[in-house]
């Protein structure tokens, strides 16, 4: 399981500097079923990478990256 803080200090390629980031979930499209993250799964290894928008506090501008594979990704207030 992954636990992230609400706000993560980050590199941000805007302010080209380390800002404080809120940590927001970003919500599910429909799956591709030629992606590789897909075929994972259809293998019966169902663990997901739970992509995470940063939005920087400074410039309000959002990064987006995955978190490490787990079956549980929480936002701790
Ligand atoms: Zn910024």
């Amino acid at each position: 399981m992954v636990k992230s803080p609400r706000v993560v200090k980050r590199y941000c390629p805007t302010c080209k500097k380390h800002r404080p980031h809120e940590v927001e979930r970003v919500k599910k499209r429909k799956a591709s079923e030629l992606a590789a993250g897909q075929r994972r799964f259809r293998r019966g290894k169902p663990t997901k990478r739970q992509p995470v928008r940063y939005r920087c506090q400074t410039c309000k501008k959002a990064h987006q990256a995955p978190v490490k594979r787990s079956k549980v990704f929480e936002i701790k207030e």
